[in-house]
């Protein structure tokens, strides 16, 4: 049963009293003070991230969340997978986890320990045991090349990601799918004070063995590698661990199906990037008086040009130059060539990431054609605020938002909306709602989103103009030009973020010129025309380049649309101190995070409510088997069908209430009974 006692504090919190957001929060510490991380809110988790390895995780325990009814044990993410699982077998419902919290909360550790999870409760036949490698391996791959250490976070990913787990009519994991959202690649090439590059740089560094960095024509130390340099240069992930990643990261890709050449044609286009990062531009004055550049460290473009198997005067030339037409060139200056290099490298690197996320697709696909049902897991980046945000920060809080607005839509508004509707008892429970600020991101007309898209906008300083026009008076945006000078604040639902307004459109478009693609396509090195597909000069259909911004946008509502149709369970992780330290519990912190993610009226909503609600025919159909008055049909009306059904159930009578059109069953445990007396 629940417990409720001094020691340990409320395991549900639906169940205090009184009910305040002291006593809420008070609760919470109490039990992270003697590691009890997770709490339920109802079927909802919240987790607090413990900075320390807990023995919270462990086969047994698996086996024990699996055979207890759900919620009969500790909160726990297996619970919570548990009960995805059991609808999902009982129901054939598709279902979704989503994982929710700011940079550094936890999420990406609470989608792992679901997949772990997974892979447990299912068969053992030695299909079931390879789709369950490949999925734990696709994990470490993406982490590798998708995470990065932050301020916030020394794994922070870089990317959203949500893993899609297919299962057959057993229960049993047949295939999966994932997709990716707006890899945060400037990081390839800006590095911020206290960051790191893409993991998978120091793997590769530290863990390559001698031959493998000759060939590669790498040497071992990453200070000789501009892009992996910040003005700090303290790495707090040490050179061992990187060490230790690189051999499964390297198992990773051969258990995921890479092959020996593939591998190596990975690595080649990394030890590209990192050699095209040091390149250096020197000024120099061409015969008719304009701005030209040169190379001064061409050894470096040398070894780039025999790694990609490229003519040096082919690289050399996209690098310095620049087509205005047809096979006229024109000179690039320094300037303009260093930030040339630099697109490149980051374009190197994130088709790079797509081509794994689709190489990683083509081995986790199902090869049956039966009957389906999924399982998904949401991992986004969470809620970002640094000293300096830019567009990269705006993309992944604009997502934050949206999930945030799904989220309430479905927790509290839908439900109370519905209560109303279906003549329930109710006491309306008071939520801020981001909906303005969605609004103010991506209104068709004159959001900050949208502006980017304008075709007359052609530079920073003119999209700052639009927004002072169009959003300036708005509550949730502040622009300033006095004290923040090309820049604007967003006060979003997590908490005022300043954006610098440089470089958004170019990152926005992020357009490749037409002869880069084409001289890419042209190296040797044969994953490169997998890379840059639109180089070939056979190729005929030209798709006009979608922004970044319209992207993600069309990305994401799809995915929410989707979800919309499932079956959600919500895990939310909240980061109890900003230093990473274990046991330190910092009110304010704690309190600021309880409030934006509206966890005291997730409460309020439990106690007054419902975790099912189903219309009187179809909980007939579905449960009349239980009932010998209601078994095989009932002739009376729907509503009197359900009443007697119920009646004869060894359920106390609280646990159902009526509404013009529908039952609704207070518990998920109650829900779970039904299905055992159905199937008996
Ligand atoms: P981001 O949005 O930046 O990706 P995140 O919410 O995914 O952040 P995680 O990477 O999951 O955050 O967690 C940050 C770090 O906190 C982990 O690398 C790990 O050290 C620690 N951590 C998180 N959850 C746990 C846990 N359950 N047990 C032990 N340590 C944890
Ligand atoms: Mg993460």
């Amino acid at each position: 049963m629940l417990s409720l006692n001094q020691e340990v504090g409320a395991w549900d919190t639906v169940l205090l009293d009184p009910l305040t957001e002291d006593s809420f929060i008070g609760n919470l510490q109490q039990r992270f003070k003697r590691d009890h991380i997770y709490t339920y809110i109802g079927n909802v988790l919240v987790s607090i991230n413990p900075y320390r390895k807990l023995a919270l995780y462990s086969a047994d325990l698996v086996e024990s969340y699996v055979k207890k009814p759900p919620f009969q044990l500790p909160p726990h993410i297996y619970g919570v997978a548990e009960s995805a699982y059991r609808w999902l077998n009982d129901k054939s419902e598709n279902q979704c986890i989503i994982v929710t919290g700011e940079s550094g909360a936890g999420k990406t550790e609470a989608a792992r320990i679901v997949l772990q999870f997974l892979v447990l409760v299912s068969g053992e036949s030695p299909e079931v045991k390879t789709i369950n490698d490949r999925l734990l391996q696709a994990n470490t791959l993406l982490e590798a090349f998708g995470n990065a250490k932050t301020m916030k976070n020394d794994n922070a990913s870089r990317f959203g990601k949500f893993l899609d787990i297919e299962f057959d009519f057993r229960g049993d994991p047949i295939g999966g799918h994932l997709t990716n959202y707006f890899l945060d690649k400037a990081r390839v090439t800006n590095l911020g004070l206290h960051d790191r590059n893409f993991h998978i740089f120091y793997q590769l560094l530290s863990g390559a063995d001698i031959h493998l960095l000759k060939c590669l024509k790498l040497q071992r130390n990453a200070e000789q590698y501009a892009i992996l340099q910040t003005e700090s240069n303290h790495p707090t992930v040490t050179e061992d661990d990187d060490k230790k990643l690189f051999v499964y990261t390297k198992g990773a890709l051969e258990i995921l199906g890479f092959s020996p050449s593939d591998i190596v044609d990975i690595f080649r286009v990394l030890a590209v990037i990192l050699k095209l990062g040091n390149l250096q531009f020197v000024p120099c004055n061409n015969i008719d008086g304009t701005d030209g550049c040169t190379i001064s460290n061409d050894y470096e473009l040398f070894e780039v040009c025999e790694l990609l198997l490229a003519d040096n005067r082919w690289i050399q030339r996209i690098l310095i130059s620049k087509q205005i037409e047809d096979g006229v060139l024109t000179d690039l200056s320094a300037i303009e060539a260093t930030k040339v290099k630099d697109t490149l490298c980051r374009t190197l690197y994130s088709r790079l990431f797509t081509w794994l996320i689709n190489r990683i697709n083509d081995s986790i696909k199902s090869k049956s054609l039966g009957k389906r049902k999924f399982l998904g897991v949401l991992d986004l980046y969470g809620f970002e605020c640094f000293n300096t945000n830019s567009f990269e920060q705006l993309i992944i809080n604009y997502c934050n938002e949206k999930l945030h607005q799904f989220m309430i839509n479905i927790c509290v508004k839908e439900e109370q909306e519905g209560m109303i509707k279906e003549g329930l008892e109710w006491t309306k429970i008071e939520y801020f709602n981001n909906l303005a600020i969605c609004q103010l991101l991506e209104h068709e007309n004159h959001g900050i989103l949208s502006l980017l898209e304008e075709p007359h906008i052609q530079t920073d300083d003119e999209y700052f103009t639009r927004l002072e026009q169009c959003c300036s008076g708005h509550t949730h945006c502040l622009i300033d030009e006095v004290n923040t000078p090309n820049c604007f604040q967003i006060r979003h639902f997590a908490g005022t973020v300043t954006y610098k307004i440089k470089t958004f459109i170019e990152k926005n478009r992020d357009k490749l010129p037409k002869e880069h693609s084409r001289t890419m396509f042209k190296c040797e090195l044969k994953i490169m025309q997998e890379l840059f597909p639109e180089g070939n000069p056979r190729r005929c259909s030209v798709k006009r380049p979608v922004s970044k911004a319209s992207q993600i946008q069309v990305s994401l509502n799809a995915l929410l649309k989707n979800l919309g149709n499932r079956q959600n369970h919500y895990i939310r992780c909240i980061k109890p101190n900003e230093t990473k330290q274990p046991k330190l519990f910092e009110m304010p912190l704690v309190q600021h995070q309880v409030r934006y993610m509206c966890l005291l009226s997730t409460v309020q909503i439990w106690r007054s409510g419902y975790c099912q609600k189903m219309p009187f025919l179809q909980f007939l159909c579905r449960y009349k088997m239980i009932c010998p008055h209601t078994w095989p049909k009932w002739r009376g009306s729907p509503i009197e069908g359900v009443s007697v059904l119920i009646r004869g159930l060894p359920i106390p009578s609280a646990e159902f209430t009526f509404g013009r059109t529908k039952l609704f069953i207070r518990s998920p445990r109650t829900v779970f009974e039904l299905e055992d007396f159905r199937k008996k």
